[in-house]
């Protein structure tokens, strides 16, 4: 693939790596691809950071046909940029976009330009502990055209946010709240794909969970209304006496690449893994016999989210005694010192840029 390199005449003054939070602060350059059905993917560039034009009539303003993408790039001590797993995100960002009517975009050329980008702004992945690049691929549909059909033509994107360590002072678990009216996506609709309207869809519950003091919402079935799913950006895991039980990919689960791995290792390290249905309360009967010994979220951002409070209804389950988990903390260790390059990989997960 030809990338074109426009490099901007005004660099931005880097941020203090101590005070990055989340997805505020953009680099220097994004990746910018057009899909026309004449001509296919076209145009791959890459340009100085800006607003870009769109009519108003663009689609996806109305219908949301839209896809992301979430991945990160790590700076090593070795001074060495890495990526990790970045052809799961090319593989899933096309299942996303099969049943978003949206092209196919070549595995190789999505890694090639999340590759190229990030090389043009490697100054920005910061370096402090824990810090990392965040890249937000993603592609919107732009025909200026407000019937309700498949868009003919495309924008792919590539966003790079410098952002911060996701847990200031440690590993601390978070308190979740099992939403039993609200649903997020059931089978057949987009619940497996990563889409703007997955999230449109939350945010309700998460406004009523956090007013309740809840960091995050564990969504149930949207049939039966009692198998458990996931949580708000993460899958979700339980280790009930012994054993490691993960919700199935059913559909309307998000097939997390963090998921995927922790399963991996898990296995590796000779747990008994169980994909499968959760009824909640299997969990409150593991939770009042003392079985159910650690809970944790999992996704790119935390990587690891120790949980320590799950509320269902009127009870609140407190797990672990507001501590992390052994196991948890091992996965989370071992996660991140392949990401960030000061573990061995045996699993050929990290991907080094340069
Ligand atoms: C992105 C995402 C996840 C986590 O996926 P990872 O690949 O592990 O980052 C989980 N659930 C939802 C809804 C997501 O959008």
């Amino acid at each position: 693939m030809q990338i074109s390199i426009t490099k901007t005449t005004h660099p931005k003054q880097k941020p203090d790596e101590t005070k990055l939070g989340f997805g505020k602060i953009f680099t220097d350059h994004m990746f910018m691809m057009n899909y026309s059905g004449a001509k296919g993917w076209h145009d791959a560039r890459i340009v100085p950071y800006g607003d870009i034009t769109l009519s108003p009539s663009s689609m996806v303003f109305h219908y949301g046909q839209e896809m992301f993408e979430g991945l990160k790039a790590y700076k090593g001590k070795d001074g060495k940029a890495r990526l990790f797993r970045p052809d799961m995100n090319a593989k899933r960002a096309n299942k996303s976009n099969e049943r978003l009517c949206i092209p196919q975009i070549p595995e190789d050329m999505f890694v090639e330009a999340v590759k190229a980008v990030v090389e043009v702004d490697k100054d920005w992945i910061p370096s402090a502990p824990g810090t990392s690049l965040y890249i937000r691929p993603f592609v919107i549909a732009t025909d200026a055209f407000l019937g309700v059909a498949p868009s003919d033509t495309y924008l792919f994107m590539i966003l790079l946010s410098p952002s911060g360590a996701y847990y200031e002072s440690g590993l601390e678990p978070v308190g979740i709240w099992i939403e039993d009216e609200y649903v997020r996506a059931v089978r057949g609709g987009m619940g497996f794909a990563k889409t703007g309207g997955n999230y449109a869809a939350s945010l309700a519950a998460q406004v009523k969970a956090h007013d309740d003091g809840y960091s995050q919402v564990l969504w149930l079935d949207g049939v039966e209304r009692k198998y458990i799913e996931e949580v708000g950006a993460m899958n979700i895991f339980f280790k009930i006496n012994g054993t490691v039980v993960t919700p199935m990919l059913n559909g309307s689960i998000l097939p997390g690449i963090t998921r995927d791995s922790v399963i991996h290792m898990c296995k590796d390290w000779g747990y008994t893994v169980e994909e499968r249905k959760i009824d909640v309360h299997e969990l409150e009967q593991a939770f009042a016999d003392g079985t159910l010994e650690e809970v944790f979220g999992t996704g790119t951002a935390a990587v690891i989210s120790p949980v320590g409070k799950l509320r269902f209804g009127d009870e609140v389950m407190e797990i672990g005694g507001g501590k992390i988990g052994p196991l948890s903390q091992k996965l989370y260790d071992t996660l991140t010192g392949i990401q960030w390059g000061d573990l061995k990989d045996p699993y050929g997960w990290s991907v080094v840029i340069d």
